[in-house]
């Protein structure tokens, strides 16, 4: 567009007294015939409009229309109405509409119909607004039906005008005339409108214009010019509507972006049997099947395909009913996906035989169908590999390491009866949640009280976007697989079954019944989005199978392409295998302290951190070198071949022991209850006394034979005594026990006392506490090479790689290193093998990166820890951060985003950036990864590529989306 000169510019003489150039004020072009736009215009355009100028372009049947532009809709917003030239530029291309169709707008005798959509830069189903049959006002029906010779088709265009002009453009909601269409439905005995005669559809029309004067206070317009205008403001304002808006915060859609207003030569797939319309993708959009895919309606106008409200025929049956027309249409659906490269969504209608397309777009689809799609249209040569791995998003592939479904739970569930039914499959995963009947409700439940929900409705509409972003899944009774409710749960990846024909959603009950049962508000279900089954109550998850076949192709490709290595942080060796199967290429960071936790281990561990003397403290450590040494062998095994980063220990020493507090507390427990104790060992004993003496008393007065006093008897005073007796017994071993745990818990206590740190995250640990203990580091690394050794005599091909943590001097690693080498060297002799090794350090303190030279001239290669880093560079602890003050820092943009999902490039990553060339300045070819959890982070990823890491190391169960992250990071 030529924007108009501002005034100023327009004309003022120059230096030397000449008029300057005056410029005429530009004419901005706010309206597009078809055949003037292109499919790059989408920004002006919008998606729609462009992709139909682009169908114009190919020579597809296409109706004829034009567009009014973004640029007009914001213009309109701006000014709030009209601004110069829309108006009439929208009238001078109807004009050129009425000569390409040979129909004039307004005219009786030979109607022009046109339908005003939306359409912005970015899809956005159903969130703004569409009226279809303009022109039509009671002298054109006449008009028409003298035409068309059928009344029934053209007073049901009339009132579906009226409705939706009435509900869009003038306010009115939808019930009042669903009231009207029941009534008429029920008194006629049918289920469907298609089924109601043209009297009936003429009384409704009549019906709905008295609804739209009742509620309005305003007639409906009947001037077609009139219509034509306030339906283009309507879609103009819809863009700013609450619906709209929502779901563009919710798809990160800019809000400036604006809507364009598509007019387009009305087509009707509502005139007989030999009409239709529908909704199809070039290939299926759950599985990715190459097959079109999707439902059409015979005898129907397209918002019915699209509504849910009538049951919709798969597309396969068009094949059987119009086969020439199948044909044809099958033959433009592979001519759109050669031509966009990619599988398309297209909107047709079929009017009395004759094909006509009404949209195409890229499709939507689940993460499984992207995949398999993407691979395909590689191997059928309409994009490369590259492309294909392009293509693919990280969340794609985190769908195959998201949880589904248990089978053996499920047939468990199955075998119980728990199987509700089965409808749709429209977008995969598992979910399982308390149900909820409206969106309000599933949005307070899910958003505000955490709850797992599953929404349920008949259909959903775009004013309920806001629940199912809130709930764990989609449930619905009616629609097809281009349904609303099919295609944001697509969209956000929602687990989502739709059209359960067998179950009758009474939302006003608050309950649902399928086959006589009865299922209601709060009750758990769960759904599976992949296979489209509902179950009662709550299903066990697992992990799904990784061997998709086109996943492992896809990743292969990404492999090929990728310079960045993926490693693996695995303390285990069933997690070093799991990696391995994903496709690690090495281990990155292996934290022995872990295994240090474990119950038999964890005894040992407190022994060697109790301990008073070198021996004692030695005896523990010669305990845990065996359980190392294992760990370490399974490792080695699990990665046969590859390198395996092992880091020392690093957290203080503290997080072994009990924690102060709760020591404390037991303390200051056990003592008052070893002093309650005693007290009462001291109150039996003087009971006990007391009866023995009050039974000598008695023995004594029993002496004198025939006296009448009457006297307790002996038995009974023997057994009190025994009793009481009995009870000081248990006392006593009880004080003896709380004696000994008392002291136990004391020495606990004094040592985690002398241990305590204000900050432990900055006390000693990591290298700091390798030197404060040597015998720890000593036995590790001890450990690690005997279980190198006794692999590598096994055949196994080992490569250790010792990690020391934490490291801020060099001087530091010029020490602990300086030990642990011996004791490597030590090992290997004793052994007679020798291991190719390394030793290295993490970077994750400010001043290792910034001395990085340094660092280098004695570590082999570097990690960078950027969780400490994070925490140290920002001088924040991560624990506090997170469950505080880093919400409000995003929330307030402070902050962009969590620095410790992402890495903050300008601070993190220029430490990280300093670190690598220093190194590498000392040691050329330094080999320098990343272990921190940024490791799996896709934009992370991006980055370390960027600074010439040469690996990442991330969990197990991000492997595969950073093979492809690494993938998209080298085709950047
Ligand atoms: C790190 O700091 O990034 C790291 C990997 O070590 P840890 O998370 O164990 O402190
Ligand atoms: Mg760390």
């Amino acid at each position: 567009m030529i924007a108009t000169l501002p005034k100023s510019k327009v004309s003022h003489k120059n230096g030397n007294g000449r008029p300057r150039k005056t410029y005429k004020k530009e004419k901005v072009k706010w309206v597009y015939l078809f055949e003037e736009g292109a499919g790059r215009m989408r920004d002006l355009l919008g998606g729609k409009g462009a992709n139909l100028a682009e169908m114009t372009a190919l020579g597809l049947p296409v109706p004829p229309g034009f567009i009014v532009t973004t640029q007009a809709c914001n213009a309109y917003l701006n000014a709030g109405g009209f601004p110069t030239g829309v108006w009439e530029q929208e009238l001078s291309a109807l004009k050129q509409i009425e000569k390409q169709t040979g129909k004039k707008f307004g005219d009786p005798k030979n109607p022009l119909l046109v339908s005003c959509r939306s359409g912005a830069k970015f899809s956005m189903p159903g969130m703004m607004d569409t009226v279809l049959n303009i022109g039509l006002n009671d002298e054109v029906a006449v008009g028409l039906i003298a035409l068309t010779l059928d009344a029934r088709f053209v007073y049901d265009a009339y009132r579906r005008l009226v409705q939706m002009f009435g509900s869009v453009v003038m306010g009115v909601a939808d019930e009042p005339f669903e009231v009207v269409l029941e009534h008429y439905r029920n008194e006629r005995g049918v289920t469907n409108d298609a089924n109601l005669t043209s009297k009936d559809l003429h009384a409704i029309t009549q019906e709905f214009k008295a609804i739209v004067k009742a509620k309005t206070g305003h007639a409906f317009p009947s001037d077609p010019l009139e219509q034509l205008k306030l339906a283009t403001e309507a879609v103009f304002k819809s863009w700013n509507g609450k619906r709209a808006i929502d779901y563009r915060n919710a798809a990160k859609i800019p809000h400036d972006l604006g809507t364009a207003v598509n007019i387009v030569t009305m087509v009707f797939g509502n005139m007989g049997n030999d009409s239709g319309t529908g909704v199809v993708t070039t290939r299926n959009v759950s599985t990715g099947e190459k097959e079109i895919e999707g439902d059409y309606l015979t005898n129907a106008q397209g918002e019915d395909v699209v509504a849910g409200s009538r049951t919709t025929k798969p597309i396969a049956a068009l094949k059987e009913e119009m086969p020439k027309v199948y044909a044809q249409f099958e033959k433009i659906c592979k001519k759109l996906e050669k031509h966009y490269r990619e599988v398309q969504d297209v909107e047709f209608t079929i009017e009395r035989g004759q094909l006509w397309m009404l949209q195409t777009r890229d499709a939507k689809r689940t993460a499984q169908a992207a995949i398999r799609i993407a691979v395909d249209l590689a191997e059928e040569k309409f994009i490369s590999k590259a492309e294909a791995v392009q293509r693919v998003k990280p969340e794609h592939v985190d769908y195959f390491l998201h949880p589904q479904f248990d089978p053996q739970d499920k047939q468990a569930t199955k075998d119980r009866g728990g199987w509700i039914a089965t409808g749709l499959n429209v977008s995969p995963g598992a979910a399982s949640g308390v149900l909820a009947f409206d969106a309000d409700l599933a949005e307070k439940w899910g958003k505000g009280e955490k709850r797992a929900v599953i929404m349920v409705r008949p259909e959903t509409k775009p004013d309920d976007v806001h629940g199912m972003l809130a709930a764990q899944g989609i449930l619905t009774s009616k629609g097809g697989r281009t349904s609303h409710a099919a295609l944001v749960a697509r969209q956000f990846g929602k687990p989502a079954v739709v059209g359960v024909a067998a179950m009758e959603v009474e939302v006003e009950k608050r309950l649902f019944t399928v086959g006589g049962r009865v299922f209601k508000e709060g009750e758990v279900v769960s759904l599976d989005g992949t296979t489209g089954e509902v179950f009662a109550g709550e299903l066990k998850t697992v992990i799904p199978d990784f061997n998709d076949p086109y996943l492992i192709k896809l990743l292969k490709w990404a492999d090929a392409i990728r310079e960045l290595g993926v490693w693996a942080n695995a303390d285990y060796p069933r997690d070093a295998q799991r990696a391995r199967q994903y496709g690690a290429e090495g281990i990155g960071l292996c934290r022995t302290e872990h295994m240090f936790f474990e119950t038999e281990r964890l005894p040992f561990v407190q022994q060697m951190i109790l301990a008073k003397t070198a021996e004692e403290r030695d005896a523990a450590l010669a305990r845990l070198l065996p359980f190392q040494r294992e760990d370490f062998i399974g490792l080695f095994k699990a990665m046969d071949g590859l390198p395996v980063t092992i880091r020392l220990i690093d957290p203080p020493l503290h997080e072994f022991l009990p924690s102060h507090d709760e020591l404390l507390k037991s303390v200051t427990e056990l003592d008052t209850r070893l002093t309650d104790l005693k007290d009462r060992i001291l109150a039996v004993r003087d009971r006990v006394a007391s009866q023995k003496r009050m039974l000598a008393a008695t023995e004594e007065m029993r002496q004198p034979a025939g006296q009448e006093v009457k006297l307790p008897s002996r038995e009974d005073q023997l057994k009190s005594i025994a009793e009481h007796e009995n009870r000081l017994q248990d006392y006593e071993t009880s004080v003896v026990k709380l004696g000994v745990a008392l002291a136990q818990q004391q020495k606990m206590l004094s040592a985690v006392q002398s241990m305590r740190e204000a900050n432990p995250m900055l006390g000693l640990r990591g290298v700091r506490l390798g030197i404060h203990l040597p015998g720890l580091t000593n036995m590790q690394v001890r450990a690690i090479f005997e279980a190198a050794c006794l692999c590598a005599k096994a055949g196994v091909e080992v490569h250790p790689k010792i990690m020391i943590p934490l490291t801020a001097h060099d001087n530091e690693l010029k020490v602990e290193q300086g030990w642990l080498e011996k004791v490597a060297k030590q090992v290997m002799a004793e052994q007679a093998i020798e291991i190719d090794y390394q030793f290295g350090t993490m970077i994750e303190i400010p001043r290792a990166a910034l001395t990085a030279d340094e660092i280098a001239e004695y570590a082999q290669f570097f990690s960078f820890g950027t969780n400490d880093l994070t925490q140290t560079t920002f001088g924040i602890s991560r624990d506090d951060a997170e469950s505080g003050f880093l919400l409000e820092y995003i929330e307030k943009g402070i902050l962009p985003e969590n620095p410790f999902a992402s890495i903050d490039e300008k601070g993190v990553g220029k430490l990280m950036e300093m670190g690598v060339k220093l190194g590498r300045q000392t040691r050329p070819n330094l080999e320098v990864g990343v272990c921190g959890e940024h490791g799996g982070d896709p934009k992370s990823i991006a980055f370390c590529h960027t600074v010439g890491l040469n690996y990442v190391s991330c969990s197990p169960f991000r492997i595969p989306i950073a093979r492809l992250a690494a993938a998209h990071a080298a085709l950047k």
